[in-house]
C-alpha cells in the first residue's frame, strides 16, 4: 500500500516540476485591487476581469460531464465561460480563478496543459495551486478579513465577501490556523 503510494505521489510531483509561487498569485492579485481601488468587499471579479480586458460569459455548459465544469479561460476569445448552473459564490471563484490563469500563465493558458475548471478540482498541478491562491487572495485579501474576521462568524463573512463558507473556512485556516 505505501509503494503504490508514494509511486503515484512521485507521478504528481516529477523532479523537473517547479513547485507553486502562491506569494507571486498573492502579489498579483494584491496589484489588481491596488490599481482599481478596491478596498472593501466584496470584491467582483467579474468587473476586475473586464476592466483588465477579459470578457465573462455565463453558460450552461452541454454535454456528458458539462455539470462537472465550473468554467475556463479562452486565451484566443479572451473570455472567461462560466457555468451558470453552479451556485453564484461557487461562479464568483471561477472567474477569480480563471483570471489567476489569464494573470499569472498567460502562455501556458495556450497549450494543451492547460484544463478546465472542474468542480473537485484536486488542485495537485502548480498553476492550479496558484490560481487558487491567486482567487482567494483577490476575494479575500488579508487585509480586508484583518477587519473582519474576529467579529464575525463563518456565514457572516461568506456574505460580506460573496464567498463561499468553504472558501471562506480554507482561507481562515490558511490566514489565522483556524
Ligand atoms: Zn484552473
Amino acid at each position: 500500500m505505501s509503494m503504490s503510494t508514494a509511486v503515484s505521489v512521485a507521478n504528481i510531483w516529477p523532479s523537473t516540476k517547479r513547485r507553486a509561487d502562491v506569494k507571486l498569485a498573492e502579489e498579483a492579485a494584491l496589484r489588481l485591487l491596488a490599481e482599481y481601488d478596491v478596498v472593501n468587499p466584496p470584491v467582483n471579479p467579474v468587473q476586475i476581469a473586464r476592466r483588465t480586458g477579459v470578457e465573462v460569459t455565463f453558460v450552461s455548459f452541454e454535454g456528458e460531464d458539462a455539470k462537472d465544469i465550473s468554467g475556463f479561460y479562452d486565451y484566443e476569445e479572451r473570455k472567461i465561460f462560466v457555468n451558470r448552473d453552479e451556485p453564484a459564490l461557487r461562479q464568483t471563484f471561477t472567474v477569480a480563478h480563471e483570471l489567476g490563469h489569464k494573470i499569472l500563465h498567460p502562455d501556458w493558458v495556450a497549450t494543451d496543459d492547460y484544463k478546465v475548471y472542474r468542480r473537485n478540482n484536486q488542485a495537485l498541478d502548480e498553476h492550479e495551486v496558484e490560481a487558487n491562491a491567486f482567487a482567494a487572495n483577490l476575494l479575500m485579501p488579508r487585509f480586508m478579513m484583518d477587519q473582519f474576521y474576529e467579529n464575525l462568524s463563518v456565514a457572516d463573512l461568506s456574505q460580506i465577501f460573496a464567498v463561499s463558507v468553504p472558501a471562506v473556512r480554507t482561507r481562515l485556516q490558511y490566514l489565522y490556523g483556524f
